[in-house]
């Protein structure tokens, strides 16, 4: 049941060091959402941001009533900020999105149209903007972590997705598996459909990753994906109690 104060929607962002686009940010998801006419919040996620971030979102949130505001005090990492924002999100669906204006808050109403027939829909980011190296970095990624993993995802770097709360929920994250929650929850029983999503540049501050806390350990984390893959407990959706 829905009450004025549980929203559809919860938008979950982790921040980390991204005082320039706060501001341009949040203006846009609420031009994008408005119009959509749903209940919605801003679940931002502060991940320890030695910058003014936590100012920004402050000021945004006394505002606004719509932007909560997660605070770790010291960094702890992607993974870390969205398990945060999905335990404090109320809302039926949650999107996450990057804070750094690469994703493009008005792709979000057309992730909320494909959540009427699906669990979790992933961005995938067919003109991406980012540096070559990245590119192909990633390419090698996906193409390694889809052979080893047995999936099919186009684009899992890509945070813009939608997903019904109750299966996040369900989840025990950990360090890194941001990049793989699709499979993850493709394992327990879930639909997944990629859509077109459009990508910017990074207009403001640095990317957090390099290729070595991005495509080393993501290698390393996959090997931990493929084992829960081959182990998991599979009766969980083939089971019925008479
Ligand atoms: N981020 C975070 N904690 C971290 C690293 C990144 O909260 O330790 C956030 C970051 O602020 C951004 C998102 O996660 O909103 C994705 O990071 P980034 O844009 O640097 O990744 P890229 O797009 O370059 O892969
Ligand atoms: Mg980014």
């Amino acid at each position: 049941m829905q009450t004025p104060d549980t929203p559809y929607l919860s938008v979950v962002l982790p921040i980390y060091n991204e005082e320039e686009s706060i501001p341009v940010l949040l203006s846009r998801i609420t031009a994008a959402l408005d119009p959509v006419g749903k209940p919605y919040e801003i679940v931002c996620v502060n991940d320890g941001s030695s910058d003014s971030s936590l100012s920004l979102l402050q000021d945004a949130a006394g505002k606004n009533p719509r932007i909560r505001i997660v605070n770790f005090r010291k960094n702890h990492g992607q993974t870390a900020a969205f398990d945060a924002g999905f335990h404090a999100a109320r809302g039926e669906v949650v999107v996450t999105m990057d804070a750094d204006l690469q994703n493009d808050p008005a792709d979000i109403p057309r992730l909320l149209e494909k959540m009427k027939d699906y669990d979790v829909v992933c961005g995938w980011r067919q003109k991406r903007n980012d540096p070559w190296i990245r590119l192909f970095s990633s390419r090698i990624a996906n193409g390694v972590r889809n052979w080893l993993s047995d999936e099919t995802i186009t684009d899992t770097g890509c945070s813009l997705k939608a997903f019904r709360r109750e299966h996040l929920l369900r989840l025990k994250l950990f360090n890194g598996m941001h990049r793989f929650l699709p499979t993850l929850l493709k394992m327990e029983g879930c639909s997944v459909v990629e859509v077109p999503v459009s990508h910017h540049p990074r207009q403001y501050g640095v990317s957090k990753y390099g290729i070595g806390n991005r495509l080393f350990k993501g290698i390393y984390d996959l090997i931990a994906v493929r084992w829960m893959k081959k182990r998991y407990l599979a009766y969980r959706n083939d089971m019925e109690i008479l």
